[in-house]
């Protein structure tokens, strides 16, 4: 199976940054104005996409559906209400919105009312943990299976409605934290590996992610959407070198990241 699954963060009006989401420079770096987010979507208009499916439902799509669109969006920030949900309604449709859930209510990220809401909408709802840890992959087995477990119940009590999806804090996936998120209860597993292929290496399907930054013109995030092979070869060779970089240079490849993206 393959989708082309965007990887939002938060969209806010210019220079209004700190009102929805984690603070700081490298949160920052993921945020998109709101009329650039308006250029994307304009930019994806007419391309096949897929509306929102259930888990259920993608499942047993076939192969010959090509390579369809979804729309994700991580951290729980409250645009996902006051600015993403109502574009991507007005085009026809919904988002996947993965919410840490130790930030519901706090300033900036949804309430539990508010997540209601967009599930009533028909948007889903899915963990993006409990905390946001800086490196799931490094937490014991306890709090590991903690973040997922815990998170998909609240999520669940919230909605009143089973919880099949999340995605992986900061992108540090490994099999470790795939098990652990299986043994919530989780059906499908979104990374930040940019590629449109979905694995089922177990019981739960692991499928990656194609990131969007600041600066992801509105071509690109186009070429993104319909899964161009060429565009997503380059994401993929940006992906490498970061992994690498964080293997190599750990903690000092964020000290240095908030730096850089500070001065800009
Ligand atoms: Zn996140």
């Amino acid at each position: 199976m393959r989708t082309a699954t965007l990887l939002y963060h938060d969209v806010v009006p210019a220079d209004q940054l700190q009102t929805s989401g984690f603070q700081g420079a490298v949160a920052d770096r993921y945020k998109l104005s709101c009329d650039s987010f308006d250029a994307h979507l304009r930019a994806i208009v007419g391309r096949p996409l897929l509306r929102c499916e259930t888990v259920t439902r993608l499942m047993s799509s076939s192969s010959d559906d090509g390579c369809p669109c979804l729309f994700t969006f991580d951290d729980g920030g409250v645009s996902a209400l006051t600015e993403i949900a109502e574009r991507l309604e007005a085009a026809g449709w919904r988002g996947r919105f993965f919410i840490p859930t130790d930030h519901i209510g706090q300033p900036g990220f949804l309430s539990a009312e508010q997540i209601r809401e967009l599930h009533q909408r028909g948007h889903i709802i899915g963990t993006h943990s409990c905390s946001h840890p800086r490196r799931i992959d490094q937490l014991n087995d306890s709090d590991l299976q903690r973040e997922w477990s815990q998170s998909t119940e609240i999520l669940a009590n919230v909605l009143q409605s089973p919880i099949e999806c999340g995605s992986v804090p900061g992108g540090f996936f490994s099999r470790r934290v795939a098990e652990a998120a299986s043994r919530a209860g989780l059906k499908v597993l979104f990374n930040s590996e940019p590629t449109c292929r979905w694995k089922k290496p177990g019981s739960l399907w692991i499928a990656g992610r194609l990131p969007i930054v600041n600066h992801t013109s509105a071509s690109m995030a186009a070429a993104l959407a319909t899964g161009d092979r060429h565009t997503i070869t380059q994401q993929q060779l940006v992906w490498n070198g970061k992994k690498l970089a964080k293997t190599v240079a750990g903690g000092l490849y964020r000290q240095v990241s908030e730096w850089i993206f500070s001065q800009k």
